[in-house]
């Protein structure tokens, strides 16, 4: 029988590298592990494109495992996605960031961004407004801004469902952005139909800043183009001060990568919080 974690490597597509953990199946494995209050918040800060300010940050799941220590999330989301568990797991972390983050509400930059991964289940779940709304009534009054994350790699189906559901984040204030964003499918009509704030450029685009014409070209088409539909632009996965400085240039609003912070528990969060803030 395989273990566990070569069972999600197998599922999650990185291949079975890890053995020696042994559960029935992944489903009833991670059910205890939600129960077990196992899954918990990382935070990567978000810093400002033209001052390298801190000005946010994004939730990361982790999964704290008691013999296989911390699961990253590439090797357990996929698989919490396919089985539905997903939902109730983000919506433990949402309030697991709630109970870290509103204790230390004062103290966070003004306007302060969290962003929060949202799986598209969970776009057909009209809980998700209320999950949203608790979340919001933990902070003092429009001290934060709560973003929801919706991956480009799995379109949502627009139906009254979703309809309702967009209409009413957006009455809470809830911004939307879409992760990932050209890496998958999503047309100029999709990105209106949901009434998109921002744009996260994913990774594999920012890597280009650093690299020939045609791919820099490439890179500078997507920022032309959410500039032009007056979206806000996230670049993640910054890496380096050339990078930093070819995408500020551009005058993308947001920047987030491991050079200015890579994603950490809440301690030493609130350390840097204290200090210097990131970058
Ligand atoms: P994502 O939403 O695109 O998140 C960015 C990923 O890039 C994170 O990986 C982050 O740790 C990593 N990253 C950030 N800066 C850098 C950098 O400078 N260099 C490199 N090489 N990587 C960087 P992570 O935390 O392993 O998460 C992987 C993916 O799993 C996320 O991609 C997201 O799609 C998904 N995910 C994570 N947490 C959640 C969650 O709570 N809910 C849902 N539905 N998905 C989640
Ligand atoms: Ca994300
Ligand atoms: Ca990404
Ligand atoms: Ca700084």
């Amino acid at each position: 029988q395989l273990g566990l974690l070569a069972l999600l490597g197998t599922l999650a597509g990185v291949g079975a590298y890890k053995l020696g953990l042994r559960a029935l199946s992944p489903r009833v494995e991670m059910g205890r592990a939600l129960s077990a209050g196992e899954f918990v918040p990382y935070y990567q800060p978000l810093v400002r494109g033209d001052d390298y300010e801190w000005c946010g940050l994004e939730v990361l799941m982790r999964w704290k495992h008691p013999t296989d220590g911390l699961i990253p999330a590439d090797l357990f989301i996929p698989y919490a996605e396919r089985s539905g568990l997903i939902v109730p797991m983000t919506e433990h972390l949402m309030i697991q960031t709630c109970r870290e983050l509103a204790p230390h509400a004062k103290r966070l930059p003004p306007d302060f961004h969290i962003g929060i991964n949202i799986s598209a289940a969970h776009c057909m779940d009209l809980r998700l407004i209320d999950q949203c709304r608790q979340f919001l009534s933990a902070f003092p009054a429009g001290s934060i801004v709560l973003v929801l994350e919706l991956t480009e790699r799995e379109l949502i189906e627009p139906t009254d469902v979703t309809d309702r559901l967009f209409a009413e984040l957006r009455g809470l204030g809830v911004k939307i952005a879409i992760d990932d964003f050209g890496t998958g499918q999503s047309s100029l009509a999709y990105l209106q139909k949901f009434h998109i704030d921002a744009l996260k450029i994913d990774r594999s685009f920012v890597a280009m800043a650093g690299s020939d014409v045609l791919s820099r070209h490439i890179l500078d088409n997507i920022i032309d183009l959410a500039n032009r539909l007056n979206l806000d632009v996230v670049a993640e996965g910054v890496e380096s001060t050339q990078q930093r400085d070819y995408l500020s240039e551009r005058g993308v609003q947001y920047l987030q990568g491991y050079f200015f912070g890579r994603p950490m528990p809440i301690d030493p969060l609130l350390q840097t919080l204290k200090q210097a803030p990131p970058g």
